[in-house]
């Protein structure tokens, strides 16, 4: 018992926390003014391994060295020149109530182990609910990411158009996506039994959005073939290039034939806090399932997405189970018992983190984050077509910017993937890759609200330094 009452020791909580706040707060100053040098410290990854394969065999040891270690070795989010993947560097209030929640550790499924962060994801929801323009019988839930909430939209769409759940597997089900959508709405197709052919990946056009004329001739041909459609799905905005679909298109198509809408917002689902930006989810308003994660442009750390619905009480359907030690009435429709809705039983009191923006910095910090991202990636644009040895893949509709650079008598996928290859070893910027219509194009999400356009001038210039270093070997 020793060993435990002195594990749970106020006093040693104290002392460690100080410490580690401290630790925070310094790492937070140097990544912001630069006084780190690296954005990511790369490793390759066996090197990485070997060296927590040394560290755990020196067995235990001062926790401070362990954290201290720990930042040293991690990917600098809070860098102004991190411009990577579309992970946001959170809000500093977030990771205090970080610590909050994983002290209390109140698990949600039910409502007396969710007190608190049962009513506050009910007011969250009903705050997206609004910016997306539902009315009062909508509703939602949080869940552990984007991937999750897409895989169980999708179940209640199912839920909502065929009696599967009840009856298993009868009819050749399809949902209809475009083929930029995230890969996440695959897998979810996948893992609800539907294989290749029931994913139906409709074409895009030169700005890769899904082609909305061709949506009917897709339709028709999966009909034809003997499948049911349940659900059609638009990208707000797609991964790979933040291209937004034409949901107003698609939303005039599934009521046509009366099938699930489900938006993908996981991303851009944020520009609905923005004045500005948000006509670019035109007819989002007409979905009947939205993702949107708040650990993207929300600055909310991962994982905290939302699930929102035009109709709550589809929410319920998703799930209809037994579970009689955690609720009575399996059918009753109850906001505060969490685990009746999401996959998870056990959930994250994910709700404090967002809920602490808000009372700490108030809803407009959303609005002049999304604003200041969008306008900074169109600034990145000029800087961009201002020279001419590079171009864009598509003109960039959010914070997603794809371009490359071209050399004479260089090809291009070799080159560009060298430079990326490249920025990674040193370090010093973090962006990644992507390939859009077999073309390798380097690709920024601007996620960092403390990266400036002198930032993005450096990136430039560096991509030039070692385009030309790599053309003279
Ligand atoms: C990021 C993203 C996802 C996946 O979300 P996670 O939270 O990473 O699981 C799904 N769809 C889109 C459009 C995304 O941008």
């Amino acid at each position: 018992m020793k060993k435990l009452q002195q594990a749970f020791s106020s006093e040693n909580f104290r002392q460690q926390a100080h410490s580690l706040v401290d630790l925070l707060a310094d790492y937070l100053e140097s990544a912001q003014n630069q006084d780190l040098q690296h954005v990511i410290p790369y490793k390759e990854p066996d090197e990485s391994f070997s060296f927590w394969q040394t560290d755990y065999e020196k067995g235990q040891e001062n926790v401070e060295d362990f954290f201290k270690t720990v930042i040293e070795q991690s990917t600098h989010l809070h860098h102004p020149q991190y411009m990577g993947h579309q992970v946001t560097p959170p809000l500093p209030i977030t990771a205090i109530a970080s610590m909050l929640s994983g002290m209390l550790n109140n698990g949600m499924a039910v409502y007396e182990m969710g007190l608190v962060s049962n009513p506050l994801e009910r007011i969250l929801s009903e705050l997206l609910a609004k910016k997306i323009g539902f009315d009062k019988n909508s509703g939602g839930l949080l869940t552990s990411g984007g991937t999750l909430a897409n895989l169980t939209a999708l179940l209640t769409a199912r839920a909502a158009k065929t009696d599967v759940w009840e009856e298993g597997n009868t009819d050749k089900l399809a949902v209809m996506v475009s083929e930029e959508a995230h890969y996440c709405i695959d897998r979810a197709a996948r893992i609800m039994g539907m294989g290749n052919a029931g994913i139906i990946k409709v074409p895009t056009n030169d700005r890769l959005q899904i082609r909305t004329d061709l949506l009917e001739k897709y339709y028709q041909e999966a009909t034809n073939n003997g499948f049911k459609v349940i659900c059609v799905v638009g990208s707000a905005c797609s991964t790979s290039s933040g291209s937004y679909d034409n949901l107003e298109e698609i939303g005039k198509f599934a009521q046509k034939h009366q099938l699930w809408f489900h938006v993908d917002g996981a991303h851009g689902g944020a520009v609905v806090f923005s004045e500005k930006y948000k006509y670019k989810v035109k007819g989002i308003e007409n979905a009947d399932s939205v993702v949107i994660d708040w650990h993207k442009m929300l600055m909310t750390p991962a994982l905290t997405t939302a699930l929102i619905f035009k109709r709550d009480e589809d929410s319920f359907k998703t799930f209809q189970q037994k579970a009689q030690y955690l609720w009575a009435n399996q059918y009753s429709k109850d906001w505060f018992n969490s685990g009746k809705r999401t996959f998870e039983c056990t959930k994250l009191m994910m709700s404090l983190k967002v809920y602490s923006i808000l009372k700490a910095h108030g809803e407009e910090i959303f609005t002049e984050n999304v604003d200041y991202l969008h306008g900074l990636a169109e600034k990145f644009v000029a800087l961009i077509k201002a020279r001419p040895n590079f171009e864009l893949a598509v003109e960039p509709e959010s914070n997603i910017v794809c371009f490359r650079i071209i050399l004479p008598n260089q090809e291009s996928n070799v080159i560009n993937s060298a430079i990326r290859k490249q920025l990674l070893q040193e370090g010093k910027f973090y962006i990644v890759q992507t390939t859009l219509r077999e073309n390798l194009y380097l690709r920024v999400s601007l996620m960092n609200p403390l990266t400036s356009e002198k930032h993005l001038v450096a990136l430039l210039d560096e991509i030039e330094r070692i385009s030309k270093q790599i053309a003279q070997q």
